[in-house]
């Protein structure tokens, strides 16, 4: 029996992992589950799956998970100490899918255990990736990729033989706004980014594929997880997102993942790894399937991806201001106080005010991601938003 605990188990990754243990109980015992706040979905799948401990990271919501938990012998927490502390109850196999940065600290709780850490919260490797990485060498943690391109990689990459990998390269679907105009882009809403061709996603991610951002964030990601320089890890469009990802090697052999748009078969390569288990996803039918095109990214209309490529290239805090700017960007964005052009732009300028040194510690980490969203937030004041909107040349209304 494996000892399981998800953190962020209310969400789209999180409530995919539940599925997969709930078809195959008996091989799986579970420790802790967490949510943020959806405390209803965070009892009912803690009572189905017999867990041990209940974690609700809004604090305020712990009587009411309480309540809801009431007679089951499974023990409740809140607060962010408490989301640690379910990251740190001995499982053998910790699903770290809480949603951005704040899944951080969760993360290397698990990592700082030497567990084996299936990781989705890209974040946190883009915020503090030689941290993670580094404690995960030191603690004997291994970390599984589960965002789908990387644990393809991770399934076809030769590492006993890492030095004839020539490049790899992450595809994208490119976003419900593959194909439309910047003109048409400036006027997006929140609900057209959500609603993503292929993938069901959450909220945040779903912009980020829209920005082609998600696409910077894991070729940061990629950066940390497979011995590959920036320069040899390229990006291409794949509007029907079957295959994966590939790894092209010395010899011109160019090896590929391919499966349906079903995060529990990477979910499942990391569950059952190294062994392989049944998950119900849609089986591929090549046929039916027909054709598979591909194309290079817009760097114009799509600038996050190369934001994200030069702050790996310029290292040091720059791919945590990046993210934390992005973080806040996306949130204003999904409230309807900024455009979806905004998002990029706000990055942007959070890159080139912020100082880069690189953090080293958490705290550190911390403090150069709190330091980036108060600068991304001054950028989507009244006046930020004046300051970074009118192209070259026009004045504002006070200037004129
Ligand atoms: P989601 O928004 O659906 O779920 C996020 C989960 O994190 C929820 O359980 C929520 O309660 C919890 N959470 C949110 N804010 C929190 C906070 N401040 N503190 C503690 N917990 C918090 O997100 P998702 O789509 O499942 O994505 C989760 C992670 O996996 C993200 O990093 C995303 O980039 C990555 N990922 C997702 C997919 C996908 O198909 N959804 C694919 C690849 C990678
Ligand atoms: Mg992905």
């Amino acid at each position: 029996m494996k000892r399981v605990s998800i953190l962020g188990s209310t969400g789209s990754v999180g409530r995919s992992t539940v599925d997969l243990l709930l078809r195959q109980p008996e091989s799986f015992a579970i420790e802790a589950l967490t949510a943020q706040s959806n405390v209803a979905l965070l009892a009912e799948q803690a009572r189905s799956l017999h867990a041990g401990f209940a974690v609700i990271g809004d604090e305020s919501l712990l009587p009411e998970l309480r309540q809801r938990l009431a007679g089951s012998g499974i023990e409740a927490g809140g607060g962010v100490n408490a989301l640690i502390e379910a990251a740190e109850r001995p499982a053998d196999w910790v699903m770290a899918a809480i949603v951005g940065a704040a899944g951080l600290a969760p993360t290397l709780a698990a990592v700082r255990r030497g567990a084996t850490v299936a990781l989705a919260n890209k974040e946190s490797l883009v915020c503090a990736g030689p941290l993670v990485m580094g404690e995960a060498a030191r603690c004997g943690a291994t970390i599984l990729p589960v965002d789908s391109e990387h644990n393809a990689i991770f399934q076809v990459f030769d590492f006993q033989r890492a030095e004839a990998v020539e490049r790899i390269i992450l595809t994208a679907s490119g976003g419900p706004f593959r194909t439309l105009s910047m003109a048409d882009m400036r006027e997006v809403t929140p609900a057209q980014a959500m609603a993503h061709p292929v993938w069901s996603m959450g909220a945040k991610i779903s912009v980020d594929s829209a920005t082609l951002m998600n696409k910077g964030l894991e070729l940061i990601e990629a950066s940390f997880l497979f011995p590959v320089p920036e320069e040899r890890i390229e990006v291409v469009i794949h509007p029907q997102s079957v295959i994966h990802s590939l790894v092209a090697y010395v010899d011109g052999s160019v090896l590929a993942q391919l499966g349906s748009p079903d995060m529990r078969t990477p979910i499942a390569v990391a569950l059952a790894w190294p062994g392989r288990m049944h998950t119900p996803a849609p089986k591929l039918d090549l046929p039916t399937l027909a054709k598979m095109t591909f194309e290079a990214p817009d760097s114009v209309r799509f600038p996050a991806l190369n934001l994200a490529r030069q702050a790996l290239q310029s290292g040091g805090a720059a791919p945590t201001i990046l993210n934390a700017a992005n973080e806040v960007a996306v949130e204003a964005f999904l409230a309807g106080r900024i455009g979806f052009l905004d998002i990029a732009r706000i990055v942007e300028q959070s890159l080139t005010r912020l100082d880069h040194a690189m953090p080293q510690t958490l705290a550190e980490v911390h403090e150069a991601d709190a330091a980036a969203r108060r600068e991304a937030r001054q950028l989507l004041e009244p006046a930020g938003v004046t300051r970074i909107r009118p192209a070259r040349g026009l004045t504002t209304r006070a200037g004129r």
